[in-house]
């Protein structure tokens, strides 16, 4: 049997392991901490197609949600497709979004401010106009990757650092402190650590620097039926009546802001929050930071780099883990490449040292 190592035990490490081994290949996962320890234990969870980068990040994205009806007919009881109520964009913005998704064919409602207030009677000042998009919904993505990873059945090795072994120009498996493990094949899918571990092959990966702060509330006493995306806040609520937040609006794309004073800011999210539900004494039950594994150009990065040696690297993950998986283990067992997938390959952004 093929036997794969794959460096790193986030979702996209999980992903792909599951996917492999229900290809027959003998997976083994290693973490240099603990399996969702790092992004992917600290993320919104928002699966959606609303925001995308350009027309094929829309298409990859579109795909990615279909695929996690899939993993959610095999994988259950995890996925939440509650829908979302969006107006992080008002005037032009907001209409230019509308049409070019409703353009795309992508499921939504427009609502005006009675809808709005029928969608979420818990909002003190309900929008003027929104897009209601009822495909999206949310995952608990460190949960997704322990149902992944124990579906799998891959041998999980955690507080192990893996570093490439490389003989005769072909990756060979990898150097740990417990030594080397040979493998067939190796995939990184280690986050932000994916250029270090690149380097001695001589490649460079350039990244962004994407830190973000997510806040979690204790249980409230109100029920909001969908995510929700304001100007000010990103809202979601969990099973347990908590409430999920990064600190600043626009998580996909922001900057995270100034993280020198994250209980600072996390304070400042929870007053906005309060004002939109009309919650007061909301208190922090959780402040988790953590930096968003996004390449040079924003864009997933997927595919084969080297001899024996894959890669996944991406911001939107959650989004982006079922089709990724799906996608990277069918051409690793010889399904070719997945045609949404094209346009992300690794040699756009790799450059030899
Ligand atoms: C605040 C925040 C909000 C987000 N919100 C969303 C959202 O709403 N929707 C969405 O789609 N995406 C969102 N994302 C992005 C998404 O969470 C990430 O894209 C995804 O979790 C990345 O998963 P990963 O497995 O690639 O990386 P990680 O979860 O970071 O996992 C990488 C793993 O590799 C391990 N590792 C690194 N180096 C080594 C080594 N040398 N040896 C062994 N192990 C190693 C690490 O220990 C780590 O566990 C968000 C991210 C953040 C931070």
């Amino acid at each position: 049997m093929k036997k794969i190592i794959v460096i790193g035990a986030g979702l996209i490490g999980a992903s792909i392991a599951w996917e492999l081994s229900r290809r027959g290949r003998e997976v083994t996962v290693i973490d240099a901490g603990l399996p969702a320890g790092l992004a992917s234990g600290r993320s919104f969870g928002w699966i959606n197609a609303s925001f995308a980068l350009n027309e094929a990040h829309f298409a990859l994205r579109v795909v990615g949600m279909a695929a996690h009806q899939r993993l959610a007919a095999r994988v259950p009881g995890l996925h939440r497709t509650c829908g979302c109520l969006w107006w992080e964009e008002s005037g032009a913005a907001f209409d230019a979004t509308a049409t070019r998704l409703a353009a795309a064919g992508y499921p939504l409602e427009r609502l005006d401010r009675a809808g709005g207030r029928a969608r979420a009677p818990a909002l003190k000042t309900p929008p003027d106009e929104a897009l209601f998009f009822p495909t999206e919904g949310w995952v608990d993505p460190a949960a997704l990757t322990h149902a992944l990873l124990a579906a799998s059945g891959a041998r999980v090795l955690s507080g192990v650092t893996a570093q490439l072994w490389v003989q005769a120009g072909r990756v060979s498996g990898v150097e740990t402190p417990l030594g080397r493990i040979a493998a067939d094949q190796v995939v990184i899918a280690a986050g932000v650590a994916a250029p270090g571990l690149l380097a001695p092959l001589g490649m460079t990966l350039p990244m962004l620097h994407r830190p973000g702060l997510m806040i979690r509330t204790a249980p409230v006493g109100l029920r909001l039926a969908h995510i929700l995306a304001a100007p000010e806040q990103e809202i979601r609520q969990d099973d347990q009546g908590r409430l999920l937040a990064p600190a600043a609006a626009f998580h996909q794309s922001d900057d995270g802001g100034d993280l020198s004073d994250p209980l600072g800011q996390a304070q400042a999210t929870l007053g906005r929050i309060g004002a939109m539900l009309g919650l007061t004494g909301l208190r922090p039950e959780a402040v988790c930071q953590a930096e968003r594994p996004v390449p040079g150009d924003g864009l997933p990065v997927v595919g084969p780099v080297a001899e024996g040696l894959w890669l996944a690297v991406l911001h939107s993950g959650v989004t982006l883990s079922a089709i990724v998986a799906e996608g990277l283990a069918g051409e690793m067992t010889g399904q070719g490449v997945l045609a949404e997938l094209a346009p992300f390959r690794a040699e756009r952004l790799i450059r030899p040292m």
